[in-house]
């Protein structure tokens, strides 16, 4: 795409010496530019990024797109091309260049799972045809833009792609249905509805429920939801389908799951403990052996919904099987370390919450072989008013777990080990410190061979920097 076809697809207009340009990649980040992109000046709530258009410009960037004429920049004005409005300009480029191009799109929400599940489903579809998904975690207002760009990046062409496979996040309502304005999905995933961002929705659970079901609402008029349906508040987004299937027979619902509902779902399910999981995946479609190499049986979940998007695309049981032997975890989300000191670490340092946080104790009860397990829990930020009292309540449940020292981690993780310590009976040790440096010390003075330790707190806590104190 050269800018005048971006300028044509904007309706704005193209200095003649930009006119020609293909843009190398796209950012918005002035500190990550590189020769020949093109940069989007953003003005975010907290910095107002026209300040940093002549050095991106300096740096090699091939434009900027600007929303406020910058005249002390003259002559590098001309490198410029003027919206009214930047983030807006990004979108709406996105949106016309998905349009454009016009094949299909996987839409995929949840509260936990989304770029695991993302990936996933690039595995599973691989066999379907040339599958496109965003590096990483782009899923909001400024990231789902910049994932759709991604396509034409780097001597990419979006032609090149058969599918796109986009995940999209929010931390308020009316998010996902923006997102949906500018990539409406054909067919939308939800994972799960869970306690994340809770602090933005007075009305809980429920209120992120209803947020997350617009990315059904945004679905195209013939498209599939593809639900949970062990999650009953995402089972009955169904509704939102079935209403509209008076006016379009075409759309429909699909539903992934243990529960007897499910049209795809996962039988016989055994844990292989630090080499994850194998089941029965099964569908209307046959049936397979799956030996899935991610940890915990929360993993399953995203899987299925994964095979799922696959069967609706055509991909047998026995090829999305094999695709599924071939998941690995991204960065710090069940990443499995071994020692040379003889003890393993399972790093989910990514990101916590009181779901994810039992999910992930529960992986550890199902290692066979370990000599003691060692939970080091992070803080759970984001829980608004409820937060101390969810702290406690999980602090309860980890008491009766089988795990034989709980290390608390930063803020409110002090109540969840208070809770513990106050309702175990069967000798678990427990401890609290108040940074991720300070537990990497703890590690380093108390582990031994053997041991078996999982380390998981909300992203803020940046709980994998305690990995730094372990000898490699
Ligand atoms: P974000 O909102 O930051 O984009 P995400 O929804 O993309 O997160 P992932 O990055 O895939 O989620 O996973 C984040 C964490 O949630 C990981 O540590 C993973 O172990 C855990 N997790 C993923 N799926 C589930 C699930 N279905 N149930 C419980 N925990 C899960
Ligand atoms: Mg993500």
């Amino acid at each position: 795409m050269t800018l005048a076809d971006l300028a044509d697809l904007l309706g704005i207009a193209c200095p003649e010496g930009l006119r020609a340009i293909t843009p190398v990649g796209f950012s918005i980040d002035s500190r990550t530019i590189r020769p020949g992109d093109l940069f989007f000046a953003i003005h975010g709530k907290r910095f107002d990024a026209h300040a940093f258009v002549p050095e991106v410009l300096a740096r090699g960037a091939c434009a900027a797109v600007i929303h406020r004429p910058l005249p002390e920049l003259e002559p590098a004005a001309a490198r410029c091309l003027l919206v009214p409005d930047t983030l807006r300009a990004m979108q709406e480029l996105a949106r016309a260049l998905l349009h454009r191009w016009g094949r299909p799109i996987v839409g995929i929400t949840g509260s936990m799972g989304k770029t695991t599940a993302k990936d996933l489903t690039a595995l599973t579809l691989a066999p379907y045809g040339r599958i496109y998904a965003s590096v990483g975690n782009l899923n909001n207002e400024y990231g789902l833009p910049l994932a759709v760009f991604q396509m034409l990046s780097d001597g990419r062409r979006m032609a090149d792609y058969d599918v796109a496979v986009l995940e999209m996040g929010m931390n308020e309502k009316g998010e996902i249905a923006r997102l949906c304005e500018i990539a409406p999905p054909d067919v939308s995933v939800v994972l799960n509805v869970a306690p994340v961002h809770i602090e933005n929705f007075p009305d809980g659970l429920e209120g992120i429920a209803a947020a997350k079901a617009e990315i059904v609402h945004g679905l195209k008029p013939t498209g599939t939801a593809i639900l949970n349906a062990d999650d009953p508040r995402v089972a009955r987004m169904a509704a939102i389908v079935l209403a509209r299937r008076q006016e379009h027979s075409g759309a429909q619902v699909m539903y992934f799951g243990r529960n007897e509902a499910s049209h795809v779902t996962a039988l016989d399910v055994t844990s292989r403990g630090l080499l994850g999981t194998t089941f029965t995946l099964s569908t209307l479609k046959g049936q397979a052996a799956v030996e899935l190499p991610l940890v915990g049986e929360h993993h399953i979940s995203n899987a299925l919904a994964a095979a799922a998007v696959a069967t609706h695309f055509g991909v047998s049981p026995d090829a999305i099987a094999a695709q599924l032997r071939l998941a690995q975890p991204g960065p710090h989300r069940g990443v499995v370390r071994r020692y040379a000191g003889g003890f393993t670490v399972v790093d989910d340092s990514y990101n916590s919450n009181p779901v994810a946080l039992q999910e992930a104790v529960r992986l550890l009860e199902q290692v066979p072989d370990a000599r003691r397990r060692i939970v080091v829990a992070g803080e759970m930020l984001e829980l608004g008013e409820q937060s101390r009292e969810m702290h406690i309540a999980c602090g309860r449940a980890l008491a009766h777990a089988r795990v034989d020292i709980l290390l608390g981690v930063a803020g409110h993780a002090r109540d969840l080990v208070a809770a513990a310590q106050a309702e175990q009976n069967h000798g678990m040790l427990t401890d609290f410190v108040e940074t991720a440096a300070e537990a990497g010390r703890w590690l380093a003075s108390h582990v031994q061979a053997g041991d078996v330790i999982l380390i998981k707190g909300s992203r803020g806590v940046r709980l994998e920097t305690c990995l730094e104190a372990l000898p490699a």
